[in-house]
């Protein structure tokens, strides 16, 4: 009789001795539980959550391979690289390959030498791929992105529709559908289309307590104040950058490249070619910020991005999670940090308004794009704002986001306000921001002149601000639907309304003091800066080393570092210091194949660093501010 075979490994044996992680993290072993069971699961998870174990460790624990369905293909391989240094068995079929390399993987999947295939919908939808499941008796279906189902979402792939197929052909196969981003709405669409009437529902809260949200205005200057941020901040650590047009995007990233960072500029109308490119340049190396429109990002995988910053206003809170979200996955602390001004209220209310869609639609996205405004001009926590938003229910104040470390003050501006609603109205609500500031300030210029407005009584009158000022309280007043945008007089501002109370002199406003850069670390209680607990110099050099280790690692053999250890892990290392390799393993992300593979490596250069003698910490080394 031959000898059965051995019983399949539990989740918690998975989790520890392949990945190295001690314990599941919330919902984790729910999920992970239900689906070894052989249920469906929909689960709604933050990014950084850890939405990849749900599924990977119960492919591990069912027999036959798991098959996840993702529309990034540009990350399959970067995916699989990282399953295969954990020992993982896995491989990706996708339009990359070549005939010669499709075979290969198919012929491992029959001889069930695969845990894990990533497989693209359009692949996968192919009769011959189907066929070819059939005969491999799938552990379970795993299908990422799921909000790709939605008609109504940015990330709508016409295949994923088609996936329902999976629940026909496979009816026994459980399926694991995965999100970030699900709304009410979006949620049932996905349970609709993929036929996951009967699959548990788990949904996470959305906050992301690592990231610290900061907003300010700007009044020029935007470009210089990024890169302070950068250099004071993050220096050499790795950033996207999002800006509303090509031109702009182009442009912050030459200017960022002259100033001496790595930036690389990505949007729709580069080369597939050079796209690609950037795209690996900031998945494989250190340090680079990417500048992009929002077509850079979906399913960025690098754990260890550490700032998202937004040069320009984002269309809607949900746009603005969604990308902020690509900051910080590792879980370290990590900084959404953004700069609007008044010209990205009023092109946005302008590109609102002359849009071709439907009223109804134009109506959600003007609903959307004040949610964003309203949130931006904020004088309480914004992450309590934003998951309350989501439908979550907050515990009180963040303490990690500006306003929370440092509350924005407010002044009356009730009399300011009526002098420029009176500006608006005597210059006959035809005129721009800048023409009304003009006449505010009381300055000669030959439109003026030419419209007679300096004969009016409102010229002059707005002596108490300056014109970043008035642009400030014009913004503010356009963010509150005191002041609308007239879309077919090219921006002219007119009353609305809600102003004529004001105006009336029947109610009184309260605006937020300016602030002309988001709050300073300086202002914060804990640096947002992910290296930052190194006091001491020792500690800095050991994480440099480490870090050195794992790049050379890491290049030879043409994976992203973060493949070999995550920042988290070699973060443990320092602290710990483990002296042999028994008490690495017990640092979270050393599993029994990375141990085996690069255990002495890093022992190595953590013996060549000893812990300075206690209380003769070096210090110092970060006490001065970089300049
Ligand atoms: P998501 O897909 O939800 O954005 P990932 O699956 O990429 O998130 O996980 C985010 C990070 O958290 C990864 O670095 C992952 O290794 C780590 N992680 C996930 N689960 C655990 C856990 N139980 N213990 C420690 N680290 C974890
Ligand atoms: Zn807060």
């Amino acid at each position: 009789m031959p000898p059965a075979p051995p019983p399949p490994p539990d989740a918690d044996t998975v989790l520890r001795e392949v990945f190295g992680f001690d314990a599941f993290r919330a919902h984790q072993r729910e999920i992970v539980d239900h689906v070894v069971a052989g249920g469906d699961a929909l689960v709604l998870m933050p990014t950084g959550g850890g939405k990849s174990l749900c599924y990977q460790i119960p492919a591990l624990v069912r027999r036959g391979p798991g098959i996840v369905v993702s529309p990034l293909i540009a990350l399959m391989q970067d995916q699989v690289a990282a399953l295969r240094q954990y020992g993982v068995r896995a491989a990706f079929l996708n339009s990359t390959l070549d005939a010669a390399g499709a075979r290969a993987v198919e012929t491992a999947l029959l001889g069930g030498d695969l845990d894990l295939l990533y497989v693209a919908p359009e692949r996968l939808l192919m009769e011959r791929t189907l066929e070819l499941l059939g005969r491999s008796t799938p552990a379970l279906f795993a299908i990422d992105e799921a909000h790709c189902v939605s008609q109504w979402g940015h990330d709508f792939r016409p295949e994923y529709i088609r996936l329902s197929v999976l629940h026909e052909r496979f009816p026994q196969v459980p399926r694991i559908a995965l999100t970030a981003t699900a709304d009410e709405a979006t949620r049932g669409e996905i349970v609709e289309r993929l036929a996951l009437r009967r699959a548990r529902v788990f949904v996470s809260g959305f906050d992301r307590p690592n990231i610290r949200y900061r907003i300010a205005e700007s009044g020029g200057g935007s470009r210089e104040a990024l890169l302070r941020f950068i250099r004071e901040e993050h220096p050499g650590e790795a950033g996207i950058v999002y800006c509303l047009t090509r031109r702009r995007v182009e442009e912050v990233a030459a200017w960022l490249q002259a100033k001496g960072l790595t930036a690389l500029p990505y949007h729709a109308g580069l080369d597939a070619a050079t796209r690609a490119g950037h795209q690996r340049r900031f998945l494989r190396e250190d340090g680079i910020i990417v500048v992009a429109t929002i077509a850079f990002g979906m399913g960025i995988d690098k754990p260890d991005v550490r700032v998202v910053a937004h040069l320009n206003l984002p269309r809607s809170l949900e746009a603005y999670y969604q990308e902020t979200g690509r900051a910080g996955r590792d879980g370290l602390p990590a900084d959404a940090w953004m700069l609007y001004g008044l010209q990205d209220v009023i092109t946005l209310r302008r590109l609102q308004e002359t849009s071709e869609a439907d009223e109804a639609h134009k109506r959600v996205e003007r609903q959307k794009l004040e949610a964003m405004l309203g949130f931006c001009e904020l004088s309480t926590c914004r992450r309590e704002a934003l998951l309350r938003y989501f439908g979550d229910t907050p515990g009180g104040p963040c303490g990690n986001c500006d306003t929370c470390l440092d509350p924005p003050r407010s002044w009356d501006a009730t009399t300011a306000a009526r002098k420029a609603l009176s500006c608006v109205y005597r210059t006959g609500q035809r005129f721009g921001v800048g023409h009304l500031v003009d006449v505010l300030l009381g300055a000669d210029t030959e439109r003026v002149r030419r419209w007679g407005h300096d004969r009016l009584s409102t010229y002059g009158i707005g002596t108490e601000l300056d014109a970043a000022g008035w642009r400030d309280l014009l913004r503010q007043l356009i963010a509150r639907g005191l002041l609308a945008v007239d879309a077919e007089r090219h921006g002219a501002l007119r009353l609305t309304d809600a102003s004529r109370p004001l105006l009336r002199g029947e109610s009184t406003l309260a605006l937020r003091e300016r602030r002309r850069r988001p709050a300073r670390a300086s202002a914060a209680r804990a640096p947002a800066d992910a290296r930052a607990d190194f006091g001491r110099e020792a500690d800095r050099r050991l994480w440099e080393a480490l870090r050195r280790r794992r790049h050379e690692l890491a290049q030879s053999q043409g994976v992203p570092a973060y493949v070999i250890f995550h920042d988290a892990t070699l973060r443990e290392m320092v602290v710990r210091r483990p002296g042999n390799r028994e008490e690495l393993a017990g640092v979270s992300g050393v599993g029994q194949r990375k141990l085996a593979a690069y255990g002495d490596a890093f022992l190595e250069i953590i013996a060549a660093h000893p812990a300075p003698a206690a209380g003769g910490g070096g210090g110092g080394e970060r006490a001065g501010a970089p300049t």
